[in-house]
């Protein structure tokens, strides 16, 4: 079975390295924050091209910590897309605040700026584009909404490390970004962490005080926090991998592409624009199948070994726990949650295995039409 994921080739290719950077932690015995945590968060802010990052303990924990240091209250507003994973959402009801969703666009399937700029009520506090599947949101139009009406912009970048729109880095745009190191994403850890990023530096000290129990010195604890911080070891792995982010996000791309020149042109199957302006770094390589031929499209392909996968069934609107709490109508977001696909798509999948992917999606293809 070739999987969605794999990343053992990665490992396998850093190995050395890796296990030289663990054990000099193990060597220190010190696991909590410490100076492999800061050199690496000075890392990714100048990757990023910001101020600060701030290690945390998970993506969600990054997008609870940044919307609390941004000053979202209970109370406030927070338009987002419904198109994503459900931690986007449950960040803003955590801190107390209220998502509205809006529909999204479906050439892009990220936040339809027209949709975010109708949503806007005298509650609205913020926005959280989520850069999904690593395709930038169209940060342009959402800034330009954002400044005209006095809204912060947090980006959701667990998807998107490394993505880029007109030059500028996902996570460097709005006042803040979050970001995910859970193991299958773009820049992938052993285990759990994130980080936030940031220009402002009141933004950044309130995050750090967030991360740990509300205190920036032991025992002067000066509100109520979380522990939430990034370990030691995990930080020395990202950091050993961090360099190879890019290149890695290359081999997606090229996936993507190749992808593409097979499946283009399928009929009733819409394969993902690649953007010309903005850096898409394909977390996920998801097509379109029309028709209600989705699950069918997808068993024939799993019968012959391929692994795919839906992101995401179920609208966060239409789970239960939001039940009612939609705005308008996400016609785009309820059809695309219908015909999404995504294939295998990690930078360590060999040319074979790519072959493999392209020669068994079509025959399942054309498996379907016959049987139609
Ligand atoms: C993975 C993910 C998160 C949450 O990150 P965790 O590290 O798993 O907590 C948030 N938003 C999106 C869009 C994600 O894909």
């Amino acid at each position: 079975m070739i999987p969605l994921y794999d990343p053992r080739p990665e490992i396998v290719e850093l190995r050395a390295q890796l296990d030289a950077r663990i054990a000099g932690v193990l060597d220190t015995g010190a696991f909590i924050l410490g100076p492999e945590v800061e050199t690496f968060e000075q890392n990714i802010a100048s990757f990023i091209g910001v101020d600060h990052g701030i290690g945390v303990n998970s993506g969600t924990d990054a997008l609870i910590i940044a919307l609390r240091a941004i000053g979202v209250q209970p109370g406030d507003e927070v338009i987002t897309s419904s198109f994503t994973f459900f931690a986007t959402g449950e960040a803003i009801d955590v801190v107390g605040a209220t998502p509205v969703f809006v529909d999204i666009d479906a050439a892009t399937m990220n936040l339809n700026p027209d949709l975010v700029r109708a949503a806007i009520t005298p509650q609205t506090k913020a926005i959280i584009p989520v850069h999904l599947f690593g395709r930038p949101a169209d940060m342009t139009a959402i800034m330009t909404i954002a400044e005209a009406n006095n809204l912060l912009v947090l980006e959701d970048c667990a998807q998107s490390f490394g993505g880029a729109a007109e030059g500028r880095q996902t996570g460097s745009m709005g006042i803040a970004g979050a970001f995910s190191f859970f193991p299958s994403k773009n820049l992938g850890g052993f285990g759990d962490g994130g980080i936030i990023t940031t220009n402002d530096e009141e933004v950044a000290t309130e995050a750090r005080r967030l991360r740990n129990h509300g205190s920036l010195i032991r025992y002067q604890n000066e509100t109520f926090g979380y522990n939430s911080r990034l370990d030691s070891i995990q930080a020395a792995i990202l950091d050993v991998k961090l360099p190879t982010v890019q290149a890695n996000n290359e081999r997606r791309r090229h996936i993507a592409a190749s992808y593409n020149d097979a499946f283009g042109d399928l009929p009733g199957v819409i394969v993902p624009s690649i953007p010309e302006r903005d850096r898409h770094v394909f977390h996920q390589y998801t097509l379109r199948v029309l028709d209600g031929e989705r699950d069918n499209f997808a068993s024939a392909i799993q019968e012959r070994g391929v692994s795919t996968a839906v992101y995401y069934p179920t609208p966060l609107h239409q789970l239960p726990v939001y039940a009612n709490r939609m705005h308008g109508q996400l016609t785009v977001t309820e059809q695309l949650a219908t015909e999404v696909l995504s294939l295998p798509m990690f930078p360590g999948m060999t040319t074979h295995q790519l072959e493999t992917v392209i020669e068994t999606v079509i025959e399942s293809f054309s498996h379907l039409k016959s049987a139609a």
